[in-house]
């Protein structure tokens, strides 16, 4: 029996338990022998980061996963960060091997397996992507990696925005200029999610999108989506890039995956799950 987890702060609520402990129990079905039972679990650092490393240390854990607000300052504790991980400045799974810990972000990597999932390839596309926090970073670096054409960014605060475009020191990523048509909206500011309900980030109405993404994954379709919905837009959800985080952390830790149809399910169950909760 091996056991994993979630570090973060206030995630009492998090769905990554459910999401996990459903691949795990597919897994069971292929290797009952080698794979064993596995646990997931919360660890909720109630604002004292260093206790919890402590406690993690004491748990034994053979891999866990990192959330907010602590997805930089978990860099200290590791022994090596991947590239994609380094390139994003945050780690949000680590691997135990022999006691040392592993950094990688399987954010981006999520997002855009999420939506190849549902056929759209990003490579050659143009994309907006609208925020530059934590989650725009770890995006726009595989975004990068996955060769889009070009990345414009726009965010509320342009000093913010200015300082995502200036790390990435790249040709291919600029502070959205108006005028140009773009294939691809990735939203990754919260409006429209549990702390702005109602909120959209932008009104569609006269832009020249093809595919509308919204990372926010509660509620399911958020205003953002549901006006691209009635635009006649191609519109992506959050909860793929959610599900598609822990396949990766998964893949990961156990060094092979799930067929396609069994993600299929276990998201259908994962989406039914969200869409019954209040
Ligand atoms: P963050 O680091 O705090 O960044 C938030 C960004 O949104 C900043 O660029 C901020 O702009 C902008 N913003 C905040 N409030 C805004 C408002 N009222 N109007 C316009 N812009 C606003 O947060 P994050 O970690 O990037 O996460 C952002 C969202 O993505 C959260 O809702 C989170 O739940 C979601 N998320 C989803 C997934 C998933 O798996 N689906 C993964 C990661 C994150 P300023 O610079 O102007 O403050």
């Amino acid at each position: 029996m091996s056991h994993y987890g979630l570090i973060g702060n206030n995630i009492q609520y998090s769905l990554s338990p459910f999401i996990h402990n459903r691949l795990f129990e597919a897994r069971k079905k292929h290797s009952p022998i080698i794979d064993g039972d596995h646990t997931y679990q919360i660890f909720d650092a109630n604002h004292d980061f260093n206790r919890l490393i402590n406690q993690i240390k004491r748990e034994k854990l053979a891999g866990f996963n990192v959330t907010i607000p602590y997805k930089e300052s978990i860099i200290s504790h590791l022994a090596a960060v991947d590239p994609l991980a380094s390139l994003a400045g945050a780690v949000n799974t680590v691997s135990i091997v022999e006691n040392q810990w592993i950094g990688y972000n399987t954010d981006g990597r999520g997002l855009v397996l999420g939506l190849s999932y549902r056929g759209l390839v990003v490579k050659g596309q143009r994309v907006l992507v609208l925020g530059a926090g934590g989650a725009a970073r770890g995006i726009i670096a595989t975004l990068l990696e996955a060769e889009v054409s070009s990345i414009e960014v726009h965010n509320r605060n342009i000093d913010n925005g200015k300082k995502l475009v200036e790390f990435f020191n790249s040709p291919q990523v600029t502070l959205h200029a108006e005028s140009k048509a773009l294939d691809i909206l990735i939203n990754t500011t919260p409006l429209g999610g549990p702390t702005s309900p109602g909120e959209s980030p932008i009104n569609l109405e006269g832009k020249y999108f093809r595919h509308v993404v919204d990372i926010i994954y509660k509620p399911l379709e958020t205003p953002l989506i549901l006006q691209g919905k009635a635009l006649g837009l191609k519109t992506y959800g959050g909860l793929d890039m959610l599900f598609f985080q822990a396949v990766l952390a998964q893949d990961i830790w156990f060094g092979w995956d799930l067929e396609r149809s069994e993600l299929a399910s276990i998201l259908e169950e994962v989406t039914a799950y969200v869409a019954n909760q209040p």
